[in-house]
């Protein structure tokens, strides 16, 4: 997978002294600047979004994974509910102010009230199409939704590294629903076949607005191109 190439480029290109040294991410932190991430930052944040995405699971009436998998020969069902309301002003964001209040950044996934400035975590809610029922997922940055999927993809690198890329998505769906759901939110807009466009969005790396050092970014032909990268909706 590109993804883990570009992770290997990464690790190699630093000549590490020490073996216990964590594998250093550069990514963008608050709209351009760099900064060097360890792993185990990058795991303490995925593990309270586990966290965050199994409260929601838990009240919800379908499963995360019959939703998804309704979605993965046909279109997306519609979002039915953006419970984007601020939990300290009760302001209600619009889809772009959500976006705009993303950092872009692995380590955080909260977004920012326009009006108060509090930070907080928000949820995509859908319906389920054919059953009515609903379920939530966590919202996530494109960058976020990257590291989370670099993240899993790492963790179960054996499993997956001779499967064809259309059943890792699968895998994905079935493992991390949230973050598939994200990615097919990120997607190429022009790709109608949902598993294509996972795939598409989750090939590139981690900045899209190539902001990043050169040397730490995977020569590639295989990169999806920029223009590609439009955000939907
Ligand atoms: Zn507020």
């Amino acid at each position: 997978m590109r993804m883990s190439r570009s992770r290997q480029h990464v690790s190699s290109s630093r000549k590490r002294q020490a073996e216990e040294e964590p594998v250093v991410a550069a990514v963008v932190a608050k709209k351009g600047t760099l900064i060097n991430v360890t792993k185990q930052q990058r795991k303490k944040v995925a593990a309270k979004l586990r966290e965050q995405q199994d409260a929601y699971l838990s009240v919800s009436e379908a499963t995360p994974m019959s939703f998804v998998a309704s979605a993965a020969d046909g279109p997306p069902p519609p979002v039915e509910e953006l419970d984007v309301y601020c939990p300290r002003c009760r302001f209600a964001l619009s889809e772009d102010q959500v976006s705009e209040g993303f950092e872009d950044n692995v380590l955080s996934y909260t977004t920012q009230c326009p009006e108060c400035k509090h930070r907080f975590e928000t949820s995509f809610a859908f319906e389920h199409p054919d059953s009515g029922a609903r379920t939530r997922f966590v919202w996530l940055c494109s960058q976020q939704t990257r590291n989370q999927y670099g993240l899993w993809y790492d963790d179960r690198k054996k499993q997956l590294a001779d499967m064809p890329a259309d059943t890792v998505v699968d895998t994905l769906i079935v493992d991390r629903p949230e973050v598939a759901f994200n990615a097919y939110r990120y997607g190429p807009v022009h790709t109608k076949e949902v598993r294509k466009r996972i795939r598409e969005f989750l090939a590139a790396d981690y900045d899209e607005d190539d902001q990043v050092d050169d040397d730490d970014q995977v020569d590639d032909d295989d990169q999806v191109d920029d223009d590609d990268q439009v955000d939907d909706e």
